[in-house]
């Protein structure tokens, strides 16, 4: 007997009767475990497991460059809960790739790395085998776990422990040494069979102590200015019930990080989104719900008041206390957290002053009202600068809150995370807490494939440049993508000028001529570029509706942007201005 699903592999793959490959155990161990996407870039000796991954029904999403595979895997983590699988060839394809894992470890993303890997008995003997690398060892200090298959009778408890390990506690990215004796072992199919078992309670949530909810609890309710600060651990955790519970029945005011935007309405009735400076000066108790105070939060010194006490929701314990001492720590998984705190507070009285909450409702009026006008002013320059394409761009994004968001760039970045309201949970994904540039492309088909939404990625063109050869993916797999470049020639713009006398071109210069569109056009995406707002409304409007793989080349004036956008301070030249 031949056993059939083996088939459907390629080239000229031998079969066996009644045996399978450790490739064939792999397909079924991730098919089994309820993995539907894998995302990677095949080659020797993963090619066949392509295959047979594919032949399992799970979507195989081949990627020209391993790292935006990855960036795809850990934005699936992200979004769904579930591990997202990125697949590598051994050596360079394992490094690009391990970039991605290590960002999603940094990220709290869970993902799971599968590497074809040299034989490891050849590797450590340095014999000089094909691709070799210590790709174990390289790997162990930039993930969460790692794991090493050397035989196929590995390969079911790797993948099911990988699993456990990218989801419970803080989520993150796991890597399994899949070396090719294990791939390319041969086993009696029912043997094999047996190696699957029913793994049980692949996620499981960890309740806080009682005596540090009571003591959240009571802090809370004695504030006078409380304020919750939302983390993107919030928004990952789908705990976005609990949350509105907390803010709207004790009247909150929050502030989102930027991934956390949408968690709760940017421009609710509680939004103190645009009042950051003065819920770090003047707040007295603030909860922060799964965000980190590192550098995006001044390590929670600098402008926070000093007597301000903070609660920490998290479900990492080596969280507390990092850059500021914590009042009151609850560490936990956060619907059991917030489900303890509710409990708790159902019985308190707030102190809370009713004035905090008008006094921010005003500030905020006034800030918004100031940076409509910012807008408005900038509405119809020519050429066109950031903030003209994001005034044409913003009513379109908020009136379509089901449009996932992708951002990255400097001004880019910052400029769209700062002007487009978001709505919904979930729904915004950009470079995050290592501000690395070259997601984009990546994440965007990783949210497209696992949500089946349609995607926007906003661009900065240096941004772009680092995963653009992706875009064909997204055109290969006709995602409902648009991809949106906003190209002022250069890093951070294009304006620089050489110190010296040379002719090149400074080290932020690229190319304000540059025609993305056409790049575009190579793939058969539908294309546009554009010079006027009115010409960007049209065609966003047109690329959005039409469902396909567009991509829309914004013409901007090269001086349109400043250094480093709004993280200028963080340059050596000017690192004086803080000190931690
Ligand atoms: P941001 O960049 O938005 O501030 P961070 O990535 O810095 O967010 O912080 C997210 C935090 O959320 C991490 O400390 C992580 O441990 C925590 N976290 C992630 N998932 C959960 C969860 N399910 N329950 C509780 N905490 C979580
Ligand atoms: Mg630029």
């Amino acid at each position: 007997m031949i056993d059939t699903k083996q088939t459907g592999t390629a080239a000229s793959a031998p079969s066996f009767p009644n045996q399978v490959t450790g490739m064939y155990i792999l397909a079924r161990a991730l098919k089994r475990i309820g993995i539907e996407n894998v995302y990677g870039l095949v080659g020797i000796p993963i090619t066949e497991a392509g295959y047979l991954i594919q032949g399992q029904g799970i979507r195989f999403v081949g990627f020209r460059h391993e790292q935006q595979a990855g960036m795809a895997a850990a934005t699936e983590g992200y979004l769904t809960k579930k591990p997202g699988v990125l697949m590598t060839v051994s050596s360079l394809g394992f490094m690009n790739g391990l970039t991605a894992t290590a960002n999603a470890t940094v990220n709290c993303y869970p993902m799971i790395q599968i590497s074809g890997a040299s034989d490891p008995r050849m590797v450590d003997m340095n014999m000089g085998t094909y691709e070799q690398l210590d790709q174990f060892n390289t790997a162990k200090s930039l993930v969460k776990a790692a794991f090493r298959c050397y035989t196929a009778k590995d390969i079911p408890s790797a993948v099911y422990r990988a699993y456990r390990a990218a989801v419970t506690g803080r989520p993150g990215g796991v890597y399994i040494d899949m070396t090719t004796p294990a791939l390319g072992e041969v086993m009696d199919a029912a043997e094999a069979e047996k190696l699957f078992y029913e793994p049980v309670d692949m996620y499981s949530p960890v309740a806080p102590n009682q005596a540090s909810v009571d003591r959240a609890v009571d802090l809370l309710a004695s504030a006078k200015r409380p304020a919750i600060l939302l983390g993107k651990g919030a928004a990952y955790a789908q705990v976005d019930d609990k949350i509105k519970t907390l803010i709207e029945k004790y009247s909150i005011p929050y502030l989102p990080m930027s991934m956390a935007k949408g968690l709760m309405p940017d421009d609710g009735p509680l939004s103190a989104i645009s009042c950051r400076s003065t819920i770090m000066e003047q707040a007295d108790v603030v909860m922060v719900i799964g965000a980190r105070l590192n550098w995006m939060l001044s390590f929670g010194k600098g402008k926070w008041n000093p007597a301000l006490k903070f609660i920490q929701l998290d479900v990492e314990p080596q969280e507390i206390d990092v850059n500021r001492p914590i009042a009151a720590p609850v560490v936990g998984d956060m619907g059991l957290s917030l489900d303890a705190i509710l409990a708790g507070l159902a019985s308190k009285k707030m102190a809370a002053d009713p004035a905090w909450v008008t006094s921010l409702q005003a500030e905020a009026k006034e800030k918004n009202a100031k940076f409509a006008a910012r807008l408005a002013s900038n509405a119809s320059a020519s050429p066109m600068n950031h903030w003209t394409a994001l005034s044409a761009l913003k009513p379109l994004i908020e009136s379509n809150p089901d449009l996932i968001l992708i951002n990255e760039g400097a001004n880019t970045l910052d400029d769209t995370r700062d002007t487009v309201n978001m709505s919904l949970p979930r729904h915004r994904v950009d470079c995050a807490t290592w501000a690395i540039m070259g997601m984009g492309m990546g994440s965007a088909i990783g949210a497209a494939v696992a949500t089946g939404k349609s995607v926007v990625a906003i661009e900065g063109d240096s941004a772009f440049g680092f995963s653009g050869m992706d875009f064909s993916t997204a055109c290969r797999f006709k995602l409902p993508l648009t991809v949106v470049i906003f190209n002022n020639g250069g890093i951070y713009n294009g304006i620089g000028k050489p110190m010296d006398a040379t002719t090149d071109p400074a080290p932020t210069t690229l190319d304000i001529n540059a025609r993305y569109d056409k790049l575009g056009e190579a793939f058969g995406a539908q294309t546009y570029y554009v010079t006027t707002p009115s010409d960007l409304k049209a065609a966003f409007s047109e690329a959005v509706a039409s469902k396909k793989t567009c991509l829309i080349d914004v013409q901007l004036a090269a001086d349109s942007g400043k250094e480093s956008g709004h993280i200028g301070y963080l340059n050596p030249a000017t690192l004086q201005n803080i000190t931690v």
